[in-house]
This record gives C-alpha cells, sequence and structure tokens, in this order.
C-alpha cells in the first residue's frame, strides 16, 4: 500500500518547506521536494495549501470510560475512533481514575487492542488513583514487562481529596517498580501523576528526586493549568528537569474557579522561558466533569472530550502566536518522548506514518493518516470504529 502526499508545507516538527511524503505501508518511506511515482497502486493526496504535522499523541484518555462521581448512572462512555481520528490525535493512552472498582485493567487493555485493531495506536497505563497500584498480575514490573499496550503506571493522584497522600517511600517504590519494568522491556515505565489541587502542589515530587536516585523523568504530571499557584509550582519541577502536562477538556466553571485554559497556560510557561521540550498537553478525554453548585451538590456532568486537544493546539497558533514548530512539540513530539514512543511525534523515514493534514490558514483538519492507513478525507472519517 503507497500513499503520496504531494506538496505540502511538513513541520517534522522543525519546518521541512514545500515537499512530498511518501507512505509504505504503515511507515513513512521518503520525504523529498519532488517524488516521481505513477502507478495506479498509489493514493496520491493533493498537500497544496495544507501543512503536515505529526499526528497528535495523547498522553491521557479514558478509553473504556471514567469517572462516574455522581452515581452508577454518571459512568462516562467509551471513547469511540473516530472521536480521536477527526481531531487529528493518531495515539492514545489509556487510564483508569477516580473508579478501579467498577473500572477494570482487562477491561481497559481489551479497548487498547480494539483501538489498535480498528486503527490508531493505543496504550494503557496500569495501576489507578491509589497506591498500592492495582495490577493484572500482582506486580507493577510485571504487567509492564509482560503486558504489551502497559507502557507504564497512573494516573497515580498527588495532593488530591479522593485519594490519601502518598508517603516519598511509597512513590518511590512504584516508581522504582515502573522504572525497571520500563528498562526490561524498553517501554518508558513512567509514572503518570494525577495533581488534585492540594496544597501540597508537587512537594512529594520533589521529595522523591531528592530524596531518592528517581530522576525527574520518570514522572509525568498532568492536570498542571488547574490554578495558577499550581502552574508556578508546575515551572518549578520544569527547573528540576521534569515535563509538565496541562489538560485541554474543561468547562466554563472550572475556569470560573481558577482553572486556566491549557493553550494560556502553555503560551504563560513559554514565555517565562520554559521550553516546549518540557511542556505537553492532553485531552483527560471521556473523564466526568462534575458540575456543582455553591453548596457543594453536583447539579451536572459533562464529559472530557478528545477533541479538546486539537483545539487548544489550534488556540496555541492561532491566539497565542506561538510557532508552529513549538505547538506540534507540545501536543506530539514531547508526549512522545516521554513515553519512549519512539516511531511517534515526528516526521521522517522510518517513523510511523501517523500524518495530520490541516489547512494554512484555519489549521482545520483536511486529512489524517494513522499507521499508514487513509482514515479522515476532506474533514469526513472514511474508516469507522466498529459499531459506529
Ligand atoms: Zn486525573
Amino acid at each position: 500500500m503507497l500513499t503520496l502526499i504531494q506538496n505540502v508545507e511538513c513541520y517534522a516538527p522543525s519546518p521541512q518547506g514545500s515537499v512530498d511524503i511518501l507512505i509504505a505501508n504503515n511507515a513513512i518511506a521518503h520525504i523529498a521536494p519532488d517524488i516521481s511515482l505513477t502507478s495506479s497502486l498509489v493514493n496520491v493526496i493533493d498537500g497544496s495549501n495544507l501543512i503536515a504535522l505529526p499526528g497528535l499523541v495523547d498522553s491521557l484518555v479514558h478509553i473504556s470510560g471514567g469517572g462516574g462521581e455522581g452515581g452508577f448512572h454518571t459512568r462516562t462512555p467509551q471513547m469511540s475512533l473516530t472521536e480521536a481520528t477527526l481531531h487529528g490525535v493518531t495515539t492514545v493512552i489509556g487510564a483508569l481514575g477516580t473508579d478501579a472498582t467498577t473500572r477494570t485493567l482487562p477491561d481497559l487493555v481489551a479497548k487498547a487492542k480494539g483501538l489498535n485493531i480498528e486503527g490508531i495506536s493505543a496504550y494503557c497505563y496500569t495501576g489507578s488513583y491509589h497506591l498500592p497500584a492495582r495490577t493484572i498480575t500482582g506486580s507493577v514490573t510485571d504487567d509492564i514487562v509482560l503486558i504489551d499496550a502497559m507502557i507504564g503506571v497512573g494516573e497515580v493522584a498527588i495532593a488530591d481529596h479522593r485519594a490519601a497522600e502518598p508517603t516519598v517511600q511509597a512513590l518511590a517504590e512504584v516508581a522504582a517498580q515502573a522504572r525497571t519494568g520500563g528498562m526490561i522491556s524498553g517501554k518508558a515505565g513512567i509514572v503518570y501523576i494525577h495533581t488534585g489541587d492540594g496544597k501540597r502542589q508537587l512537594s512529594l515530587l520533589h521529595d522523591v528526586i531528592n530524596n531518592t536516585d528517581i530522576p525527574a523523568s520518570q514522572f509525568y504530571p498532568t492536570h498542571i493549568n488547574r490554578n495558577q499557584g499550581l502552574l508556578e509550582a508546575g515551572i518549578a519541577w520544569t527547573r528540576s528537569g521534569g515535563v509538565i502536562d496541562m489538560t485541554t477538556s474543561t468547562n466554563e466553571q472550572f475556569i470560573e474557579e481558577g482553572e486556566i485554559p491549557a493553550a494560556d497556560a502553555i503560551a504563560y510557561c513559554l514565555t517565562n522561558g520554559v521550553t516546549a521540550r518540557h511542556l505537553s498537553m492532553s485531552s483527560d478525554g471521556n473523564a466526568s466533569l462534575p458540575v456543582f453548585d455553591d453548596n457543594g451538590m453536583l447539579v451536572g456532568l459533562e464529559v472530557g472530550k478528545v477533541g479538546s486537544l486539537f483545539d487548544a493546539f489550534k488556540a496555541l497558533v492561532l491566539e497565542h502566536n506561538v510557532s508552529l514548530e513549538n505547538a506540534i512539540q507540545v501536543v506530539s513530539t514531547t508526549p512522545a518522548r516521554m513515553l519512549k514512543l519512539h516511531q511517534k511525534g515526528k516526521l521522517k523515514p522510518n517513523s510511523d506514518a501517523d500524518i495530520v493534514l490541516c489547512n494554512k490558514t484555519t489549521l482545520d483538519i483536511v486529512h489524517v493518516i494513522a499507521k499508514g492507513k487513509h482514515v479522515v478525507a476532506q474533514g469526513k472519517a472514511i474508516v469507522k470504529g466498529t459499531f459506529e
């Protein structure tokens, strides 16, 4: 199967000028100014007036459904294939969340496998909010080594009322287990951290890296745009060598209560000297977004959207004038590097052919190619999930 994208302005993420991109099976075969290839077997895509960027890597999606913080009838639905592909997301990492009782790790792994068959790249984390971590095999290390889809552990909750604050020892232990599993299997072995709005902020992470030999790169804290104080703590974490992640799913109430829209938070960090290598965004898709009244009573429930990630990418470029190169790093290159997904996050020969083609001016998505397969054409899904 050959696909040739012609005359597209390529961001690898660094700007490559106007080129042709040849895709063979699921990988990029060649990138050059003029690739001539004439055969009826070649699917030719006209890239003029479009830009090409690596498919988005979403480091946190509740792919098998999450939450349900208003009772059983409020459990959120699973993610469908096109909720990702229509919005340029070609790699997702699934997680449980608050609910690790009715949501299970075997179900999460099965959902990731299903998404891989349907056409995108899907992975997941073992564990959930609480320590000791839930696992499939009885060991975080063994889960990461033995279960293909599992690349780390998370979301481990810190500074959150829904989970007891782990001790330095407990967090260091799970990090060492994940790190060992990652080293044996050639995976990231990352500890993905759910950061709540508690006053301890990221101090536990500093305690672990200051008192053990575990490096900052072992932790990947998200929800850092929850409030201005946490954002400042996040910037301090990047000065210790860490990477911070902003959540793009939000609602009016969260913003009113002090949450900073993810694109605003990224722009603020860049202005304050943090490089795009230390910044990323994820959607927290399919999480429940509870709405409370002034008395703390639950009055509504919304669902996080994977599509919010691309919206935030557009806002970075169109509203905050962040360069395409930096904006692409934040939604693709940096998460791919943190998660050791070496075939993702860049456009170059031998990389996976995960490519988003969007309008040069509006950045609206026109085509999406996932693992070499044309899944979105002219903004419409041409490949759908099994039950869509
Ligand atoms: Zn979370």
